[in-house]
C-alpha cells in the first residue's frame, strides 16, 4: 500500500526515524535517504504493515532485508560523499541499494540470485533511481572492470573480508562488512585503505545471512 492510501505508514515512518535518532544515527543525509525510501515496496506484501518496524524481514530465496537501524548504521559508517563510486555486495531486495544511490554518484551492486536482482532492478527503476548498475554474480570476486571504488559495502557475512574487495578500494577508500564464521560471532568491521596498508575498526555485533560463493542455480518449486 502507498503512503497516500495508508496515512498510518507516514506516522510509522516518522516514529522509526525518531527511534533511529535516539539510537545514535546523527547524519541528516542518511536519515533523509531513509525518509525518502518506501521500505514497504521492498518487503513481501504480507509484511508491508511491518515495513517501518525496526526489524529485519524475510524476502525471497531465504534471504532477509536488514533491520533499518543496521542499514542506517552501515550507511553512516561508510561516510559516503555525493562524488563517490560505491560497490555493494548482496543486492537482496534493493533497499540498501536505494539508500546508497540517494547519497552517492553511482552504485554498482552484485547479487547471486538472479530473481532477487531482477525484482530489485524493477523496484529501483520505479523509484526513479537510475545511477545504479546491476550484476548477477559472485560478489566476493569484486567487479574488476570497475575498480577502484571509493566505498564498498558488503551485506552478507564471511569469515574474512574477501581479498578482491580489499583490493577494489581506492587509497583513502572505506569498506564496511559483517565478518565472522558463525552467525552469533559476527562483528561489523570498517576497513580503511591507507597509503601503506589497511586500518580496521570494530563497529559492534551484527547478524547477517552468509556470503555464499558462486551464482545461485535457478531452482523451480516442485508441486
Ligand atoms: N542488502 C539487502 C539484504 C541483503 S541479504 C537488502 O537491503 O535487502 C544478503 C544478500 O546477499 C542476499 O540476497 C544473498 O543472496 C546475497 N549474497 C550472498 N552471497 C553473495 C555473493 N557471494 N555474491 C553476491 N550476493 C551474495
Amino acid at each position: 500500500m502507498t503512503e497516500a492510501a495508508d496515512p498510518g505508514l507516514i506516522q510509522r515512518k516518522l516514529r522509526l526515524l525518531m527511534e533511529l535518532r535516539r539510537a545514535g544515527i546523527a547524519d541528516a543525509r542518511v536519515l533523509g535517504a531513509i525518509e525518502k525510501t518506501p521500505r514497504e515496496r521492498f518487503v513481501p506484501a504480507a509484511f508491508a504493515d511491518q515495513a517501518y518496524e525496526n526489524v529485519a524481514l524475510p524476502i525471497d530465496q531465504g534471504q532477509t532485508v536488514s533491520q533499518p537501524y543496521v542499514v542506517a548504521l552501515m550507511t553512516e559508517k561508510l561516510e559516503i560523499g555525493d562524488r563517490h563510486k560505491v560497490l555493494e555486495i548482496g543486492t537482496g531486495s534493493g533497499y540498501q541499494t536505494a539508500i546508497l544511490a540517494r547519497l552517492a554518484r553511482r552504485v554498482f551492486t552484485i547479487e547471486r540470485h538472479r530473481e532477487l536482482l531482477q525484482e530489485a532492478e524493477a523496484r529501483l527503476a520505479a523509484l526513479g533511481l537510475h545511477n545504479i548498475v546491476f550484476r548477477c554474480g559472485d560478489g566476493s570476486r569484486g567487479w574488476p572492470e570497475q575498480v577502484p571504488f571509493d566505498r564498498v559495502l558488503v551485506t552478507a557475512a564471511a569469515a574474512e573480508v574477501p581479498e578482491a574487495l580489499l583490493d577494489a578500494l581506492a587509497t583513502g577508500g572505506v569498506l564496511v562488512a559483517p565478518v565472522g564464521r558463525h552467525p552469533r560471532e559476527q562483528r561489523l568491521r570498517r576497513i580503511r585503505r591507507l597509503d601503506n596498508g589497511f586500518a580496521s575498526e570494530d563497529l559492534g555485533a551484527v547478524r547477517f545471512v552468509p556470503l555464499v560463493s558462486g551464482v545461485a542455480r535457478a531452482v523451480r518449486e516442485q508441486t
